[in-house]
């Protein structure tokens, strides 16, 4: 493949922006070249700005779970806009999505828009600690909340990807009320909340890990932690912004029978605009300014054209009582027929999958937290990733990330991808 006006873009681009890119994981830093400028893209397919088409597996980084330029959202974006683009007054397409993203997620009343995940995990924490009165908070190792001060302790993805766990400019003072525990480690936890008494206003996580590859949760694990915060009065936080709509209408509240007491939002309920969101039961979301004392805005927030974008999209998956499963099944077969592949040339890998989330590593040992996840062989993973770009297989250029299965993905699609995997394999 040809990357001749992409290269000349990027060396364009890193004179104005820092790396070339606003967004440190879309350069190529963890696996070596030059990022591909991307043009448009429509269903499962990406088309750069040298003509080359991919299948996508980035997927946006989650939310276009139903594919590009899904129509029912490009419509309602276009229709919206004609009608001006922000007024920073409640309109009632925010009332409309509120409503029906309440009625899909369980155990919430209530819920607020914001302008990304990052805000979303940001404001939970903020209303956790406002209504707790406690100042501490647990996150694993690998998780990633977003890019605000308190998470960037061992984040996971972008951060690791980039060798620096814990970024400077976030100061001690923020960092020491961060506390750190091991994934699917629940003695860990028990025995960071004994150490610290009353002090933990939160436990926040990704209760299905995608930011380290996908990570199920073990067996009683999230249960587990759901009797800790009960009985400690912690707030449980269930980060949903990759696996909220995703994983299941309810999302993994649903998908494994346990409540959170505050649920964050993002990637796909904004159906590709800048969306996220935060919700809970009344109790807790009454704590909210205007009727409660802790503070959170946005100007730009429950803007009408990122919420009509977000309401088609949760239409569509709310009204499809087959899209979860069929997305499972693609995602099923993908894993089975790369297995199939990587098997036969002998290429030691570990493939983790939950719903249409999946990740292939390059590793020995089971993947089941940070440290498992870290030890995969980062060369392969190079080497993989350049092999499956040049057969037209767009997969994120780290080996922390998850792939995104979209509803646009035929399976035709999917047997040019398992090819890939085999063409590439040959040459680990
Ligand atoms: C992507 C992501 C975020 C951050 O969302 P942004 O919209 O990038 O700010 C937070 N938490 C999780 C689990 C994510 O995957």
């Amino acid at each position: 493949m040809q990357y001749t006006r992409s290269s000349a873009l990027f060396a364009h681009a890193e004179k104005v922006i820092p790396g070339g890119v606003n967004s440190p994981v879309r350069a190529f830093g963890a696996v070596g070249g030059t990022p591909i400028f991307i043009k448009k893209a429509y269903g499962p397919y990406l088309i750069d700005e040298d003509d080359n088409q991919y299948i996508d597996y980035i997927n946006s980084w989650g939310p276009m779970i139903l594919g590009h330029a899904y129509q029912p959202v490009v419509d309602a974006v276009i229709e919206k806009t004609k009608l001006g683009t922000s007024f920073g007054t409640p309109t009632e397409v925010e009332t409309q999505i509120a409503e029906l993203a309440v009625s899909m997620v369980p155990n919430i009343d209530k819920i607020r828009f914001v302008n990304s995940g990052t805000e979303a995990c940001m404001s939970a924490v903020r209303l956790a600690r406002g209504f707790t009165g406690k100042d501490k908070i647990i996150k694993f190792a690998g998780c990633y909340h977003g890019h605000s001060d308190s998470f960037l302790i061992q984040a996971g993805s972008g951060a690791v990807t980039f060798g620096s766990p814990n970024s400077p400019g976030v100061t001690a003072g923020t960092a020491k009320d961060t506390l750190l525990a091991r994934f699917n480690d629940l003695n860990n936890v028990r025995e960071l909340i004994e150490a610290n008494p009353n002090e933990i206003a939160c436990i926040i996580m990704e209760p299905v890990a995608g930011n380290m590859g996908c990570i199920p949760p073990k067996p009683n694990f999230l249960q587990g932690l759901r009797d800790l915060c009960t009985k400690h009065n912690i707030l449980l936080i269930f980060d949903e912004v990759m696996t909220g709509f995703r994983l299941a209408k309810g999302g993994v509240q649903q998908l494994y029978g346990i409540k959170a007491d505050l649920v964050c939002f993002g990637k796909v309920i904004g159906g590709g605009l800048p969306v996220g969101a935060f919700a809970a039961r009344e109790e807790i979301m009454n704590h909210l300014a205007p009727i409660g004392p802790v503070y959170q805005a946005g100007t730009l927030s429950g803007n009408p054209l990122a919420m009509a974008a977000g309401l088609a999209m949760l239409q569509a998956l709310n009204q499809d009582d087959e899209v979860y499963r069929r997305l499972e099944e693609k995602t099923a077969y993908l894993h089975v027929g790369m297995a199939r592949v990587l098997d036969a040339n002998k290429v030691v890998h570990t493939i983790n999958r939950v719903g249409s989330m999946i990740s292939v590593h390059f590793s020995e040992t089971a993947v089941v937290d940070f440290q498992s996840a870290a030890s995969g062989n980062n060369d392969t993973f190079k080497k993989f990733f350049h092999g499956m770009l040049n057969h037209g297989i767009y997969i994120a250029p780290s080996a922390f990330e998850t792939w995104f299965i979209t509803d646009a993905l035929s399976y035709d699609d999917l047997d040019k991808t398992i090819a890939a995997v085999e063409a590439v394999a040959k040459t680990l």
